[in-house]
């Protein structure tokens, strides 16, 4: 059975979120950048030149091994899971969202000494990226849903009838060890863990992890123009043509936007992804089953019956509470503004959640509207959710002393919660 323990850092329900430092090079002078795991995207302070970060798959880096590590020794590192996020889990009292930080060790049958989990240690190191060889020999690990889906709780706390989670963060973290003699060494710290008969990884068990990162010049494709973004933003934006950018692979590719139109110059643009998906076995495709399933207090017209449904997920990080009221809200709001492909010029909300996380929000959705909420919970982990469809728009919100606010919509979200940027 995969052993996971959550990390001292996992308590951080106050909100608080732990951002690791990974070591970069400009590619453009080589000048050593720090920042922060989320960034995406920035602009090198010495020669002022804008790169967009771009792995395939996701991120995969490891811890240095002290200096002190005799040259001789026989250094392997082994791998952990980590993840970031937000967990929704239900029960029959309802949901109790939580902010996850969890790594577990990506191995199974391994020496009682070797940690479960990373701990504390990450994020006091600063995290390298594996783009070349470091000396050593690193090992394959178990696939994620092994270590880090099938649970085994430490607390005799009940399992949740149904959860999901909202990922921010996914990656793979290698850490430095050694046999000396008859003890197994930590290489990070240089330090005995324990008396172990000699352990050393079998060759069958090795793998070359490293990912390809690009880095990709933060320049419009489209015109040259500088692209602007915050560090974390999936899109970045050219006021020059108006276009939006997002990198995949080694290079930028367009993101299909559409804008509902502004009121005003101050109004701000709200990212949200709009989903048609296609669940089962459950019926669940017009605006009419919304209403009949959530209990809504309004009468089911014919309009309603032929009416598709669409599913709303901000298309940013937001705290868990605000996140799943403008779940419900939107979804039974269905927004239907005439759109446009032009981009306003006005300020924009960042777009930070992808939309690969945006289809988990269906299941959310449903779990936070539907009644009775015992039957739904029965019947949701045996639903599929399929997208059919998703795109990203953005709705104007009035710039308000407190808040942003939607009037139509009725929909408001506190200034402090959201962070605000000057642009994408
Ligand atoms: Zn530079
Ligand atoms: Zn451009």
């Amino acid at each position: 059975m995969p052993r996971i323990y959550p990390t001292p850092c996992s308590a951080t329900s106050a909100g608080k979120s732990i951002n690791y430092a990974v070591e970069h090079q400009c590619p453009q002078c080589g000048a050593p950048v720090t920042l922060g795991e989320d960034t995406r995207f920035f602009v090198c302070e010495f020669c002022r030149v804008r790169s967009c970060i771009a792995q395939k798959g996701f991120p995969r880096y490891y811890l240095s091994p002290s200096p002190d590590i005799p040259r001789d020794a026989d250094l392997f590192y082994l791998p952990y899971w980590r993840f970031k996020g937000v967990r929704y889990p239900w029960d029959e009292t309802g949901v109790k969202p939580r902010f996850m930080d969890i790594s577990a060790l990506a191995l199974e049958d391994m020496p009682p000494e070797i940690p479960f989990s990373l701990g504390f240690r990450s994020q006091a190191l600063t995290l390298k990226l594996i783009s070349r060889e470091p000396r050593g020999s690193f090992i394959r690990p178990l696939p994620s849903e092994v270590v880090l889906k099938e649970k085994a709780p430490r607390s005799r706390a009940k399992a949740p009838v149904f959860k999901e989670d909202i990922g921010e963060t996914f990656s793979l973290i290698y850490s430095p060890f050694y046999s000396r003699e008859n003890e197994l060494m930590d290489g990070v710290l240089n330090r005995p863990l324990g008396q172990s008969q000699k352990f050393r990884p079998s060759e069958q068990d090795l793998c070359r992890p490293w990912a390809e990162t690009h880095f990709i010049p933060g320049l419009c494709p489209g015109c040259g123009w500088d692209l602007e973004g915050r560090p974390d933003s999936l899109a970045l934006v050219c006021r020059n043509c108006h276009s939006l950018w997002r990198a995949r692979g080694n290079q930028l590719s367009r993101i299909k936007a559409r804008f509902a139109r502004p009121g005003q110059e101050g109004d701000i643009m709200v990212p949200f992804w709009k989903i048609r998906a296609r669940i089962s076995p459950m019926i669940l495709s017009s605006y009419a089953d919304l209403a009949r399933q959530a209990n809504l207090p309004k009468t089911i017209t014919t309009e309603w019956e032929n009416q598709p449904l669409f599913f709303w997920s901000p298309a940013f990080k937001i705290q868990p509470k605000i996140f799943l009221r403008l779940l419900t809200q939107m979804v039974i709001a269905q927004p239907d503004p005439p759109f446009s492909q032009t981009l306003p010029k006005n300020i924009y909300q960042p777009v930070t959640l992808p939309p690969s996380e945006a289809v988990q929000t269906v299941r959310i959705t449903m779990a936070s509207l539907f009644r009775p909420l015992k039957d739904i919970l029965e019947v949701l982990p045996l639903t599929d959710v399929e997208p059919a469809e998703i795109s990203l728009v953005f709705l104007p919100f009035e710039s308000r002393h407190h808040e942003i606010f939607h009037p139509e919509l009725n929909v408001a979200i506190n200034r402090n919660v959201l962070a605000l940027s000057g642009n994408l």
